[in-house]
């Protein structure tokens, strides 16, 4: 299992469309606005892509590490109210688990949230909750 940590080094918000004004998504139809169309990197969190349609990503100042903006907002560790004994930890699945909540899959390569002691899944969703 992958516990997920905070990133040792400083990381820097980058724009993949500055040209487009104040909105997380860029849409099909203003593609002339869209400047780095070509990039596709995986994210160091979640392992899934980063493109321009997700337009902000956070980049390391000293590495190759890249996050997107949603991934880098996640709490590492949550408490839960359907689980008070325990703080939860952020993990990336190695294999596919069920959420204890809601019951829902959680892929392989995906984040939940995890009670070691109590072997308890979250998924992201019911973690906002
Ligand atoms: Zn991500
Ligand atoms: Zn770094
Ligand atoms: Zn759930
Ligand atoms: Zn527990």
């Amino acid at each position: 299992m992958v516990v997920i940590q905070q990133h040792e080094h400083s990381l820097t918000l980058i724009d993949l469309n500055p040209k487009y004004p104040h909105d997380e998504h860029v849409y099909d139809d203003e593609k002339d606005l869209i400047s780095h169309q070509v990039f596709q990197r995986p994210c160091n969190r979640c392992d899934q892509k980063i493109t321009f349609f997700h337009r902000y990503h956070y980049k390391c100042n000293q590495c190759d590490y890249l996050l997107h903006k949603s991934c880098s907002k996640l709490p590492i560790t949550l408490e839960h109210a359907s689980h008070p004994t325990h703080t939860l930890s952020l993990f990336q699945n190695e294999s596919q688990q069920k959420c204890d909540v809601c019951e829902c899959n959680i892929l392989k390569k995906q984040l939940r949230y995890y009670c070691s002691p109590c072997t308890l899944n979250i998924c992201l969703n019911c973690g906002k909750n």
